[in-house]
């Protein structure tokens, strides 16, 4: 399974400023939507890609379209917040809805929510901006995988080590795309340094401190 850590100058600008407790809501959605356009800047690297005949204003040259085949799933709710940047970039994308929690039980993730196009042969997108413990991001490749698509790519903006090692144990072939591979996970399951709730910074829906009410997923 192959990790690619965007380590762009733009990608580590604007993931700074997504950490700062001082970020408001409505900049983080902005930023959050930057990020996740960086970050895709390395994330399509290798799609396939048709060439194309083209007429400039001046002359007739040939370019290169990535092929459009591609479906963007984002896991809820914290995915919806990077499902903007891809729909802009791939107006073409078809979009499925995972919704996973945690059972208080079994602590295993179920699902509440599901709703995928056929995605048989196409390229997965799968969007969760925070890969912490990793349980939400493999039960949701295993919901994918069911279904045999060419590939699945994993995109989110801070990976923490126990999140990737899971995928990697449990999807080798699911490759993961993030712009910081952060330290740990605290005993709540929040990433460390990290950026706290991204799900509560993005929806306004967190203490007035900035500092995560609960659990993650
Ligand atoms: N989900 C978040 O929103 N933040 C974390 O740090 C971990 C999981």
């Amino acid at each position: 399974m192959a990790l690619t850590v965007v380590d762009h100058p733009l990608a580590q600008h604007l993931l700074t400023q997504l950490r700062d407790v001082q970020t408001p809501p409505p900049v983080f959605r902005t930023i959050a939507k930057r990020l996740t356009i960086a970050v895709m800047l390395e994330a399509v690297r290798g799609l396939p890609a048709v060439e194309v005949d083209v007429q400039t204003p001046l002359e007739r040259t040939t370019g290169r379209l990535i092929f459009p085949d591609i479906v963007a799933v984002p896991i809820l709710r914290a995915g919806l917040g990077m499902l903007e940047a891809v729909a802009e970039l791939f107006p073409e994308v078809s979009v499925g809805y995972i919704g996973l929690e945690r059972d208080d039980v079994t602590l295993l993730p179920t699902s509440y929510y599901e709703k995928l196009p056929p995605v048989e042969g196409r390229h997965v997108l799968l969007l969760d901006p925070m890969l912490a413990t990793g349980g939400s991001a493999a039960g949701a490749c295993a919901k994918i995988e069911e279904r045999h698509p060419a590939e699945i790519r994993f995109i989110c903006v801070v990976a923490a080590p126990q999140g990737v090692d899971k995928l990697r144990r449990e999807h080798p072939h699911v490759s993961i795309f993030t712009a910081a591979l952060d330290r740990d996970l605290n005993d709540r399951g929040y990433i460390l340094p990290g950026l706290g709730d991204f799900g509560d910074r993005l929806f306004g829906t967190g203490s007035d401190s900035g500092l995560p009410r609960s659990r993650p997923r």
